[in-house]
């Protein structure tokens, strides 16, 4: 590593982060639901579902990073109370992104984690606010970005002060002329060899193709991962963002049965 990484490359062994009654970064973790929280009556059937078959944290984005400034959004404050009456309801915690600096006190009341997008990871003005906060913060891999690059933005929440920073790898830029992404699945030995940061895998942004989600997430867990976020929503052919990459309920019960008993026996293979 060329830049000084005093913190990320000295964390100590067995770092874990607790959320509610789960360790990431000890106990594999199962993150779902929708790319965009649309309403309540979306959100909560959704919840439910992904609760029932064994997600242990609800996602669902109320600040959308969309590429056209025509596309939707998100609800804002609105999401955010509708992501917390399913949360209430559930007992799932919540984990959503904040893209700009004015709205982090908001997502933090709350959020029970906060999530930097890709399009974010070198937004220092962002990494060093989040960092003051006392939260834990799921920090994305910039589509772009290096590996290097990436734990460098790590060290800025750190050096800010919050010691609670999960990375996730989603997928970066390539030349396909379909889909435009490859899921990094090298980032992960390599990210488990310098730091002891948990690390998880979005599957659906790394591939942006619901068909093979399934595939590439057991790929992430024999690649050594702390847990997985998947986007799941009840209708995706209606879904108002990111229709190709989501999975309905039936697709994500079926690839939640199957993922902790993999990561069961990857662990062996580690061992
Ligand atoms: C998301 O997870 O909602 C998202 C926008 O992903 P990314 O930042 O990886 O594109
Ligand atoms: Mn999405």
């Amino acid at each position: 590593m060329k830049n000084k990484l005093n913190l990320v490359l000295n964390i100590e062994n067995d770092f874990v982060i607790p959320v509610n009654d789960i360790d990431i970064g000890k106990d594999f973790v199962l993150i779902a639901g929708p790319c965009s929280v649309e309403s309540e009556n979306q959100t909560l059937e959704i919840a439910r579902a992904v609760k029932e078959v064994g997600a242990n944290i609800l996602r669902g984005g109320v600040f959308k990073p969309r590429t056209s400034p025509y596309d939707f959004q998100g609800l804002g404050k609105l999401g955010l109370k509708i992501l917390k009456t399913a949360s209430e309801e559930t007992g799932l915690p919540i984990i959503t992104e904040v893209m700009d600096v004015r709205d982090i006190e908001l997502v933090n009341e709350y959020a029970d984690i906060l999530q930097i997008g890709s399009r974010n990871m070198q937004n220092y003005s962002l990494l060093k606010e989040i960092g003051k906060i006392d939260k834990p913060v799921l920090l994305k891999r910039g589509m772009n970005s290096t590996v290097n690059e990436w734990l460098n933005a790590a060290e800025y929440i750190l050096l800010g002060g919050n010691k609670k920073v999960i990375l996730c790898e989603r997928g970066i830029r390539t030349f396909d002329w379909e889909y435009n992404r490859t899921l990094d699945l090298n980032s992960i030995p390599i990210i488990k060899s310098l730091t002891n940061l948990p690390i998880i895998v979005d599957p659906s942004h790394g591939t942006g193709n619901q068909s093979i989600v399934k595939p590439m997430s057991f790929a992430a867990i024999a690649s050594g991962v702390d847990g997985l976020m998947i986007e799941v929503h009840n209708n995706p052919k209606q879904a108002l963002s990111d229709r190709k990459q989501q999975l309905n309920l039936g697709q994500f019960k079926i690839l939640s049965a199957k993922i902790k008993e993999l990561y069961e026996f990857t662990k062996t293979l580690n061992q």
